[in-house]
């Protein structure tokens, strides 16, 4: 007989309770229930289908849209007994791999969507013993989202071929509409979804103008000793401020898509390891990134989007311990977006105006940082949290200039 629930979490993962919704999605999969878990970065996504992968007869199929996303999950998975591979372009070892599966060795096997909806695919799945099939980032499926993926719509012929296997869906960012489009697409009825809640009291908000943001950002990292990101808009800003707040003598290192792969990666280990590191980075730096122990995240100018943001704050304070965001915007960022926003094509303008408007609800309020998120999600938070700028310090007068607004209009 298998070890039940509660003894598998605590021998594999070494955890000695469920975190939030975990235990209800966990015991939906295990009882065949097609599943929508909306879980924020950070929750604990990966145990809702690794622990059920260990419990399960058979192999918990996992869809997943970057292959460096999924190699950093094999070596975790491996590293905590479980048996896991993957079948990428990168990988040498498919032949094994495939017979592993036919051979019922495997409990999780990690895939991209593309590679899923293939038809050779689909027959070595047809030989062997599945389990369950988990769609990480699961809002890649809509168009409504904010990373839509078209290969993710291959997925549904794959999932309804076999219609005995439990599927489980899984994302961060959903709002309403997203939500809906991934339980049609995916199959999942309306009362599969499961959100858990969006808040991350131990994260402190705080948004400021950009005045002197070398200055800014030099004080904000004297002030916060432990591991850091701050995030910049352009590759080139981010090796030049590096290299500036590294002049304070505190270990600073840049990330960016353009750099060396092997450079990147050792900066990345680098960070990971550290106690003390500051990581100057665009946003291609932090998906499947995961330590736990980052104590600030600052944007250096706007965030692509409200999720974006939620997103990329996210990344601190994963322990649980005090942790804050802070945000230097201007105006001139509305300025740029409005001139993104023209150039783009009709049909997509409105959706970035409104993801604009939101990003300027959140700079400009002189009210709860932290509502303004929660409600973005369709939570209903007290109207103060007492842990954001805001709540802390009231500003004394309410600023008038509307500076997304005014950009935005004209
Ligand atoms: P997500 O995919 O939702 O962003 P992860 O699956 O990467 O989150 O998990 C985030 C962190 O939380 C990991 O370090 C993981 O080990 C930890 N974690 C997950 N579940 C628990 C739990 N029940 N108790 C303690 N830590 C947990
Ligand atoms: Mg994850």
């Amino acid at each position: 007989m298998r070890p039940d629930i509660p003894t598998l979490l605590h021998d594999i993962f070494g955890f000695t309770a469920f975190r939030g919704v975990q235990e209800q999605v966990v015991g939906r999969v295990m009882a065949g229930q097609p599943t929508l878990a909306i879980m924020p970065t950070g929750a604990g996504k990966s145990l809702c289908y690794q622990l059920p992968s260990a419990a399960l007869d058979g192999c918990c199929v996992v869809v997943s849209p970057l292959i460096a996303l999924m190699h950093d999950q094999l070596r975790a998975a491996n590293a905590v007994g479980l048996r896991a591979a993957s079948l990428t372009s990168v990988d040498a070892d498919w032949r094994e791999t495939q017979d592993r599966l036919r051979n019922g060795d495997l409990d999780l096997l990690y895939v991209a969507p593309e590679r899923a909806s293939q038809e050779p695919f689909r027959n070595l799945l047809r030989a062997a013993r599945i389990a369950l099939f988990a769609i990480d980032e699961a809002h890649c499926v809509s168009e409504w989202g904010h990373d839509f993926r078209p290969d993710y719509r291959l997925l549904r012929p794959l999932l309804d071929e076999f219609p005995d296997v439990p599927r489980l869906a899984l994302t961060a960012t959903a709002d309403a509409h997203t939500r809906k489009d991934i339980l049609v697409q995916l199959g999942i009825p309306d009362d599969g979804l499961i959100i858990s809640g969006f808040d991350r009291p131990n994260i402190r908000y705080a948004v400021h103008p950009r005045d002197g943001l070398t200055r800014q950002l030099s004080d904000l990292v004297a002030a916060n000793p432990g591991p850091g990101v701050v995030y910049t808009q352009t590759r080139a800003a981010t090796e030049k401020l590096a290299e500036t707040l590294g002049r304070s003598g505190r270990s600073v290192r840049a990330y960016h898509a353009g750099l060396d792969p092997a450079v990147r990666a050792r900066n990345q280990a680098a960070f990971i390891a550290s106690e003390d590191m500051v990581m100057v980075a665009t946003v291609a730096f932090g998906m499947g990134i995961d330590k736990p122990d980052v104590r600030f995240v600052a944007h250096a100018g706007l965030p692509k989007s409200i999720e974006g943001y939620y997103q990329e704050s996210g990344r601190a304070g994963r322990d649980g311990e005090p942790a804050v965001a802070h945000l230097f915007w201007g105006a001139e960022d509305f300025a740029r977006a409005r001139q993104r926003i023209m150039e783009l094509d009709q049909s997509r303008q409105q959706g970035e105006r409104a993801r604009i408007a939101a990003l300027g609800a959140l700079v400009e309020t002189a009210t709860c940082r932290r509502a303004i998120l929660l409600r973005h999600f369709g939570e209903s938070p007290p109207p103060s949290c007492g842990n954001c700028d805001n709540c802390l310090s009231p500003p004394a007068s309410v600023d008038a200039t509307e500076t997304a607004r005014k950009y935005l209009s004209a």
